[in-house]
């Protein structure tokens, strides 16, 4: 969840980005050995699976084909607190690859981050991206191919 743009509290009431179509490894987020091993303090069971270089968290099967991820407690929500995967902690923007540069796109699949203001959006963005882009080219997983009438919000080298 990006800070700024949702509050703590329209996530818990939402969760929707914790639910994955249960085909869809691609989709979940991937975790990176520091966040394996945090998952892995809370969880001693959890299991990985690993996907295009990239480990991913075994989901929990839901009835009707969708899966939930295992960090989510009903009560509290997910449990990583402060330490979510990348991507999590960075949703609903992403990191995309268009042609040679890197991108931070909005999902068109959050019902209140589109309900904001564009230009906050961007403003948000633009203060991210840097440091984002950064992370991302650490560990390239993180960045997923950019897709056709995504919803750009910051690019890499420009203001
Ligand atoms: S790690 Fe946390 S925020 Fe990310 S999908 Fe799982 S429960 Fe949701």
């Amino acid at each position: 969840m990006l800070k700024g743009l949702i509050s703590a509290e329209d996530c818990a009431a939402c969760r929707l980005c914790c639910i994955f179509d249960g085909c869809d490894v691609a989709g979940t987020p991937v975790i990176t050995p520091e966040t394996k091993e945090k998952i892995i303090s809370l969880l001693p069971e959890q299991r990985f699976i690993e996907l295009g270089g990239a480990l991913r968290l075994c989901m929990k099967p839901l009835p009707g084909g969708e899966a939930q991820c295992p960090l989510l407690d009903p009560e509290r929500g997910c449990i990583m607190g402060g330490e979510k995967p990348f991507e999590c902690a960075l949703w609903p923007v992403t990191v995309m690859r268009r042609d040679e540069s890197l991108v931070l796109t909005l999902s068109p699949d959050c019902p209140v981050a589109n309900s904001r203001p564009p230009e906050l959006i961007r403003r948000i963005c633009a203060g991210i991206a840097e440091e984002v882009f950064k992370e991302a080219e650490r560990c390239p997983a993180l960045i997923r191919p950019c897709k056709d009438g995504a919803v750009i919000c910051a690019e890499q080298g420009k203001e």
